[in-house]
């Protein structure tokens, strides 16, 4: 992947992955409920999330500015792509909620916070940049106890997926799973799934593969001349395609897991 083609393909897009504002607000209103539930059951007095919100490879940040808006507490934004973050920070001040979004460069695999600081970690359609498993092992001491993860990621949704597309993704992302699959990862991992669920197939289109196909038809005459820009086009058109194909035998589902 040439990565200055890939980022003048990906600059000022409104997200980086799948998913929506709704599909945000309604995986935050499920980990509230998950949050304030204690382990037998019973409702919780305390409030949740109370010491320390992180949305870790939070990119353009839609989903870090409805987790402030919501929760109105501090919310770490951390990212390694320092460019992202200059986006969010500037939709941050235009919705006036600047002084709720504090941004770090840095990697999520190396939070470095002290042991049980976290009362929530939330991870959109980044995870996969560590691994389910490892990224719910590196986070888990970080977190207090009953401590929650909510992550999005590309998920198998049918046993037998068309062999097209199960050879696209083994090359694209070969540890992609069932929901089943990444269940085991979370319990493995020191946590309970709590809840899931699948993002309707829109979160993948209107915000992120509609306006990369926009964009690509306007490289186009560009491309022509620039053959990393031409390689790096080809390669979305692929995804693009096998996700008009096959977009119901994968999908992205929110996994709202709890520290056990
Ligand atoms: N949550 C955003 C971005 C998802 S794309 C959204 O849904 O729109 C994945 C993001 O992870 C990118 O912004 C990328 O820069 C970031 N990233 C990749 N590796 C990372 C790492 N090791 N630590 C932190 N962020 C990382």
């Amino acid at each position: 992947m040439n990565w200055q083609a890939f980022f003048e393909l990906h600059r000022d897009l409104p997200r980086e992955g799948p998913g929506s504002d709704l599909a945000t607000l309604e995986a935050l209103n499920r980990a509230r409920a998950a949050a304030g539930r204690s382990r037998l059951g019973t409702e919780s007095r305390e409030p949740a999330f109370d010491l320390c919100v992180f949305d870790v490879g939070c990119g353009p940040g839609k989903q870090t500015l409805v987790l402030a808006r919501e929760l109105r507490r501090k919310i770490v934004a951390v990212d390694i792509h320092e460019p992202f973050l200059g986006q969010l920070r500037r939709a941050a001040f235009d919705a006036g909620l600047a002084d709720l979004v504090e941004t770090r460069l840095g990697r999520m695999e190396e939070l470095d916070q002290p042991p049980g600081s976290i009362d929530l970690i939330w991870c959109e359609g980044a995870i996969y940049n560590v691994g389910f498993g490892e990224g719910l092992r590196l986070w888990r001491p970080m977190l207090r106890d009953g401590g929650i993860v909510v992550a999005s990621e590309a998920t198998w949704l049918v046993d037998d997926p068309p062999s097209a597309c199960r050879t696209f993704w083994n090359v694209e992302y070969p540890p992609m799973t069932g929901i089943a699959g990444n269940e085991t990862r979370a319990v493995a991992a020191g946590f309970d799934l709590i809840d899931h669920f699948v993002l309707p197939r829109a979160a993948w289109w209107d915000e992120y593969l509609t306006p990369i196909e926009r964009r690509i038809a306007r490289f186009r005459p560009k491309a022509a001349r620039d053959a990393d820009l031409a390689q790096v086009l080809k390669d979305h058109e692929r995804e693009i395609d096998i996700c008009h194909r096959f977009g119901d035998t994968f999908g992205y589902v929110f996994y709202i897991m709890r520290k056990n």
